[in-house]
């Protein structure tokens, strides 16, 4: 068969489509004139803008064809670790869009707004019967924004104490938002150690805890994927110096109905809803980063808080110790709505048996690939796994190369070189969505990949040459972007 005649369905020379346009094509039919021509008003006469004459198919195909060049969720498997990019239930995208909802301005006055003000209160109350904690603010945009609330809490709560500490402590283990948010907040980020087993070690904290450390930022699961067993230890260090424990619950996906938060020392934590709570994300589109507090901490949480007396909801302004107003009106509310119809649409039960599975997916892939990937902390792991190239590395095949032929199998690559304290790392999140046939699959398909780097690495050296985007010269993509090709 000739390779240039005909198409697989997947055509990965699509021209712009001025390139396609040919003068004269329309894309919809005119009723005939019945009427004389009339001499168009010279004024208005001039060039009109430089669009091609296209079809309607042309039209449809150029972007359904520029759509599929894109991965998604909806398409194949995505265990891109740390990020949880599960399948969304489409059930979620159907409230947010109900026309009640998508309609409301956010300038409606309150008596016209209560459905949303009551969704936006049992949300929060769901929130903290999911954490453990006692109260929460809706508002910020992300994880990494939740985690520069948590950090004006905490500076909030030390200043009202007559105290400015200046130093945060944060594991190696922790995600890398944590110390760019602390040093936002004007802390000191004070880098702490995990011991051999890729845990927090109270007696490194004991070391470094003292009376001008604000607190600990934790991420739990840790970025290694495990939990951090000595949370309740390590919490009770920082408390007895006065500091406060942050946790990063980015990723409590693993922990849904497993874990009370508050029961762990855990004093501010952010959820990213846009991960656990089931909505699409990626390529930096919005999140909601709700942010969980204990009962001491409730004073200090941005404003507006949303109460209920008898049934009315409300806005409340009125907290003088707050540290203020972190997003325009209230929040990323579409988020907050999906996540609601997740939450209410799963029920407890579900949401734990969520976390079950997620955990027991990636140990099922642990299992299955550590006789063939090097696995650098052999325990239990929690929703993902890291391995590395160890193995590979005496055929210089690398991570990279690995991640790059995946593509070729049809399943977007895991996280790579992170986190930075495993070298190499492979960090795969396959989340609680993937069955079992889906898992093997994968697992098949990074086996036939260590096959190949042994037998002819060149074929991973040359990956992927399917995708319409071969190797990037990474550096010149970051420094000279060029969004157009
Ligand atoms: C994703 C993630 C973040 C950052 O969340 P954004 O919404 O991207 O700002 C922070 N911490 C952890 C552990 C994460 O997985």
């Amino acid at each position: 068969m000739n390779e240039t005649v005909g198409t697989n369905g997947l055509i990965f020379n699509e021209p712009l489509l001025w390139e396609k346009g040919v003068s004269g094509r329309t894309g919809f039919s005119m009723p005939r004139r019945d009427v004389d021509n009339a001499p168009v008003d010279e004024n208005l006469a001039g060039k009109g803008p430089d669009f091609p004459d296209l079809s309607e198919v042309d039209l449809v195909r150029h972007y359904v064809r520029l759509s599929q060049w894109n991965f998604s969720v909806d398409n194949g498997m995505y265990p891109l670790g740390s990020c949880t990019m599960k399948y969304n239930p489409k059930t979620n995208e159907r409230q947010a869009a109900l026309p009640g909802i998508a309609g409301a301005h956010p300038l409606l006055p309150e008596s016209l707004s209560q459905g949303m003000l009551q969704l936006m209160h049992e949300l929060s109350d769901d929130l903290c019967r999911i954490t453990g904690l006692d109260a929460v603010s809706l508002q910020p945009a992300a994880g990494a924004h939740g985690e520069l609330t948590g950090m004006l809490i905490i500076y909030a709560y030390h200043a009202a104490k007559g105290e400015k500490r200046s130093k945060i402590l944060i594991p190696d283990t922790a995600h890398g938002t944590n110390p760019a948010s602390a040093s936002l907040c004007g802390f000191a980020s004070i880098p702490l150690a995990s011991n051999e087993q890729g845990m927090l070690d109270p007696a490194a904290v004991a070391e470094l805890m003292d009376e001008d450390t604000a607190g600990i930022m934790v991420t739990n699961p840790n970025t290694l994927g495990l939990f951090e067993e000595n949370i309740t230890e390590v919490a009770k260090i920082v408390h007895d110096k006065g500091g406060l424990v942050y946790c990063d619950g980015a990723n409590m996906n693993a922990l849904m109905g497993v874990v009370n938060m508050k029961d762990s020392g855990v004093d501010v934590l952010h959820l990213n809803l846009h991960k656990t709570f089931s909505t699409p994300h990626g390529g930096g589109g919005p999140g909601a980063g709700p942010v969980c507090v204990t009962k001491a901490l409730e004073p200090f949480l941005p404003v507006p808080r949303v109460t209920e007396e008898n049934g009315r909801y409300a806005f409340s302004w009125d907290h003088p110790q707050s540290v203020g107003k972190l997003h325009a009106f209230w929040g990323n509310f579409g988020i907050l709505v999906r996540a609601y119809s997740y939450i209410r649409s799963m029920g407890g039960e579900n949401l734990k048996k969520a976390s079950q599975l997620a955990v027991l997916n990636a140990n099922y892939i642990k299992e299955r690939l550590k006789g063939t990937y090097h696995l650098p902390y052999d325990r239990p792991c929690m929703h993902e796994c890291v391995f590395t190239d160890k193995h590979q590395q005496a055929h210089k095949v690398s991570t990279l190369d690995i991640a790059k032929r995946l593509m070729e199998y049809g399943f977007h690559p895991p996280t790579v070189y992170f986190p930075l304290v495993v070298s190499g790392a492979l960090m795969i999140e396959p989340t609680e969505t993937e069955c079992k046939a889906d898992l093997d699959r994968f697992i098949e398909a990074m086996k036939a990949i260590d096959a190949e780097a042994k037998e002819n690495p060149d074929l991973l050296h040359d990956a992927p040459k399917i995708p319409k985007v071969r190797r990037l010269d990474e550096v010149a993509a970051a420094r000279k972007p060029c969004l157009r090709d």
